[in-house]
């Protein structure tokens, strides 16, 4: 019996699954069970459209459909939760299965908070990440860099540490680093993320740590709900998916990885954070770049915490309405209403037509404000800051200044006795 908390190689005994899989297929063949077994009513993923830089969400009925889907899409950098909320009615009536990277599984669980999704009719499998490719950048970076036309790729893999691509007459790898260097490589919000195994779903799957035979052929699996353990178990019994205990050498070297891969997120958030420089010079900054706003609302509407019926940017009493750029009111209101809980998925940034760093300027926010508080956004159903306030810890705060005013010490309060 598979548990919670166990840890699995597994692949498909599905031979067309395993022709198009990333690695072992262990994603899209427990998705085709789910579908057969009527665990989930349809499974939300992410699949090749045009070409390998369009990636399209796909909402799939079909068992015999999901082979499509398997494959891995570094250049998708969308967000699928919000996507539930708005077409399919936050999965109230449906049960849906969706495959979630990290940024995806925190903006579940945001929304969920703000009853904008019903989780229990969500089942999410995960996928390590380590970072996604803004598509016309990868482009961009394939032509400049590996100078080989972007058209003739036909695939592209992130493995130990180099963006790999193959094409007709070749392969190349670059590492990420001195792409990174050179201004391509991943998206800033993705250098700057820690969510690099999202155990707050049911399943996490990935590579790192399959090693030996396997490696490339099995998935890892790490089991992080009983919902997940179920699924597993019953698709092994079905004879869809086969498993054995990992490597232990692999467990090890997994561990490091991720260990390795949050360090260098933080040495990112350092260097970010210090470019946008300290006191007045940063609000000169902020306010700078974002007096180049066209108020499209794009970044209010791809959000996973903006929920709001009608947004207090929208009201002519805060935000002038017929004038461009809006009032740095818009912004400050943007600030004021996410930053306690933004998981950093970048949509804002990724989508702002004036190209205005929207996801760095919250994130630094946010950082602070976790700092301050202890809150993680994104990981439980921990309740927003400003909806739930405890008296116990609003004293606490207050005396932690060592006065009976909020004027000071509040950035350095005295220290406990
Ligand atoms: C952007 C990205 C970065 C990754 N980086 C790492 C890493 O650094 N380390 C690691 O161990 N694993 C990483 N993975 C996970 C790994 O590549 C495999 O997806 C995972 O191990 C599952 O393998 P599989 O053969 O079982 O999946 P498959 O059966 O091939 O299924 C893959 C699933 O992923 C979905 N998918 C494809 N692209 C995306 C996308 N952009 N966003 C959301 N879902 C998507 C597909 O729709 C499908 O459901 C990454 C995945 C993605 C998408
Ligand atoms: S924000 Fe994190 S989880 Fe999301 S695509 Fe980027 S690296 Fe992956
Ligand atoms: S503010 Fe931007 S980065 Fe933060 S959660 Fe919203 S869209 Fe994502
Ligand atoms: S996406 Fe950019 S231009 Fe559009 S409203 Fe947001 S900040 Fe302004």
């Amino acid at each position: 019996m598979t548990k919670k908390g166990d840890m699995l190689y597994a692949w498909t005994n599905d031979a067309e699954i395993q022709k198009k899989a990333e690695l072992g297929g262990a994603v899209t063949s427990l998705w085709k069970h789910a579908l057969e077994s009527k665990t989930v009513d349809a499974v939300l993923v992410i699949s090749k459209g045009k070409d390998l830089y369009d990636a399209k969400p796909t909402l799939v009925t079909d068992p015999a459909q999901l082979a499509n889907t398997a494959g891995s899409l570094h250049c998708g950098t969308l967000l699928l939760p919000k996507l539930i909320k708005k077409y399919f009615g936050g999965a109230e009536t449906m049960k849906i299965g969706v495959t979630v990277k990290g940024c995806d599984a925190m903006a579940f669980y945001e929304l969920a908070k703000r009853k904008q999704i019903n989780l229990d009719n969500i089942f999410m499998i995960g996928v390590n990440c380590g970072g996604s490719v803004s598509p016309v950048l990868a482009r961009k970076m394939i032509a400049d860099k590996y100078e080989v036309d972007p058209d003739t790729v036909h695939k592209e893999e992130i493995d130990k540490g180099q963006f790999i691509i193959e094409y007709e007459g070749g392969h190349k790898g670059i590492t990420v680093d001195e792409l990174e260097e050179h201004g391509y490589g991943r998206r800033s919000n993705c250098r700057r993320c820690k969510m690099k195994v999202p155990r707050q779903a049911d399943l996490a799957c990935g590579n790192w740590g399959v090693i030996g035979p396997r490696a490339g052929k099995a998935t890892f699996v790490e089991v992080c709900s009983e919902k997940g353990a179920n699924l597993v178990d019953s698709a092994v019994k079905k004879g869809i998916l086969a498993t054995e205990a990992p490597n232990p050498k692999g467990l090890e070297i997994r561990g490091k990885v991720e260990g390795a891969m949050i360090k260098l997120g933080e040495k990112w958030r350092g260097k970010d954070f210090t470019g946008l420089g300290e006191g007045k010079d940063r609000l000169k900054k902020i306010m700078t770049e974002t007096s180049r706003c066209i108020k499209c609302y794009s970044c209010i509407s791809a959000c996973p915490i903006c929920y709001c019926v009608d947004c207090t940017t929208k009201n002519p009493v805060y935000v002038k309405s017929g004038t461009v750029p809006p009032d740095f009111m818009f912004h400050l209101i943007r600030f004021a209403h996410i930053a306690d809980s933004c998981v950093n998925c970048g949509q804002c940034q990724e989508l702002c037509p004036s190209e205005i760093p929207n996801a760095l300027f919250m994130h630094a926010q946010q950082v602070e404000l976790e700092k301050m508080f202890g809150h993680v956004p994104g990981v439980s159903m921990e309740l927003p800051l400003h909806a739930f306030v405890e008296e116990r810890s609003e004293r606490a705060r207050l005396s932690n200044t060592g006065s009976d005013m909020i004027y000071e010490n509040v950035f350095n309060p005295v220290p406990k006795k």
